[in-house]
């Protein structure tokens, strides 16, 4: 009599899983914009909302941001900054 009734939840919760989990990966896709922190002073870099006061216009790519740009708090340049996983 119990096996029956494991074995119906046991089926419905993959379900839940595979909806759920599909929904967030789009979300992701769609705003691909990238954080970045600096590693000597932890300042933090938004690709979305740039860095207007340091001539960096909103929604400026990491990968477009100058080779000389250094970090407006302490001076560190990009190869000092990591990528911050959200
Ligand atoms: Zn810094």
């Amino acid at each position: 009599m119990n096996m029956h009734q494991a074995v119906k939840s046991d089926a419905i919760i993959p379900i839940l899983i595979v909806f759920g989990g599909r929904n967030r990966a789009n979300a992701k896709m769609d705003n691909g914009f990238k954080t970045w922190m600096c590693l000597i002073c932890g300042w933090v870099y938004d690709e979305e909302k740039g860095a207007p006061e340091d001539g960096l216009a909103p929604g400026t790519r990491w990968e477009d941001v100058p080779l000389n740009w250094t970090c407006p708090e302490c001076g560190a340049r990009k190869e000092d900054f990591e990528l911050v996983e959200i």
